[in-house]
């Protein structure tokens, strides 16, 4: 089971974040164009996922964050008792702050209520991919199965048992050219300023055998580059929620990249911002590329 660590910020502090991806049986609506997360999946569910989980948690992290290629408050992915055992262990540890991710359409007041029991005084952040704030975007270029509106009343309902919601924005999704992309992404996280907590930018990956990939494959997609996600973190630095990115595949054909010689220079910086908050200030030759991207009006 995949399971790593990084240091982040964890409210108002820096502490070391474990990461742990659980083998469910993965995501049961499985249709975004860009996504092809359950194929890495096993048809069902093992009986024994919580002892797993158990195996590879370090109980002396200051968050643990749960990842399952789909919804950990899916009844089909995980029964309420496996939920509710995972909590137990969690709350017998010196974990603060536990994140599990779900669709808006899994977030509901009985599952919520009883995972909360179990974790005692230790928060629960529930993180949704929400991608875009524009019901188009979510309808015709990703395909999601959930409004705008679906979000909202998730939210809501997280917020009314205290705990708090993490806010997954994409960069970049299949039909956009780059400057509506980046637009995209800072109209959404103005849109959920007052309504999420945290807001994390995922720049798109090409996932193997995805609707992407075959737009990829015809040339009339390319990744986004890191001087977009860049323009987007500097534009949103200041607003209320925390803004934080970590992107995959950084450099790769198949991932957010530039020209190849100034990604790790940037990604400190994008550390820094995820850490401190502090504005990236960087440079390189390729951005008039990029910049010249910006002109285009169709991908
Ligand atoms: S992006 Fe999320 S909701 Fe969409 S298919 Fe993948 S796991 Fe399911």
């Amino acid at each position: 089971m995949a399971s790593w660590k990084n240091t982040e910020r964890i409210g108002r502090m820096i502490g070391t974040a474990q990461s742990i991806v659980l083998p469910t049986r993965g995501c049961s609506y499985d249709q975004c164009y860009m996504c092809s997360y359950s194929r890495e999946c096993p048809s069902v569910t093992p009986e024994t996922i919580v002892e797993t989980f158990a195996e590879s948690f370090d109980p002396s992290v200051d968050k643990v964050k749960i990842f399952t290629s789909g919804s950990f408050l899916d009844t089909k992915e995980l029964a309420l008792d496996q939920m509710t055992r995972i909590a137990d262990i969690v709350a017998s540890s010196d974990v603060r702050e536990l994140c599990v991710e779900t669709r808006p359409e899994f977030v509901n007041e009985k599952t919520l209520a009883q995972i909360k029991d179990h974790l005692g005084g230790i928060s629960l952040e529930v993180a949704i991919g929400l991608e875009s704030a524009n019901d188009d975007v979510l309808t015709y270029y990703i395909n999601k199965g959930f409004t705008y509106a679906d979000y909202e009343s998730a939210s809501t309902l997280i917020h009314a048992l205290d705990c708090h919601v993490k806010t997954y924005l994409l960069l970049k999704p299949p039909f956009m050219t780059e400057y509506e992309a980046m637009v995209d992404v800072v109209d959404s996280a103005k849109a959920i300023e007052k309504i999420t907590d945290v807001i994390s930018i995922n720049p798109v990956s090409i996932h193997k055998y995805t609707p992407l990939e075959q737009l990829w494959r015809k040339r009339s997609y390319r990744p986004p580059y890191l001087w977009s996600l860049v323009s987007c973190l500097n534009e949103v630095r200041k607003i209320d929620p925390q803004v934080m990115s970590h992107p995959v595949a950084v450099g790769k054909e198949r991932g957010i990249h530039n020209c190849g010689s100034c990604e790790q220079e940037i990604m400190k910086q994008v550390e820094a911002y995820n850490l401190h908050g502090s504005a990236i200030d960087a440079s390189c030759p390729c951005k008039d590329e990029w910049e010249h991207e910006l002109t285009k009006v169709f991908s």
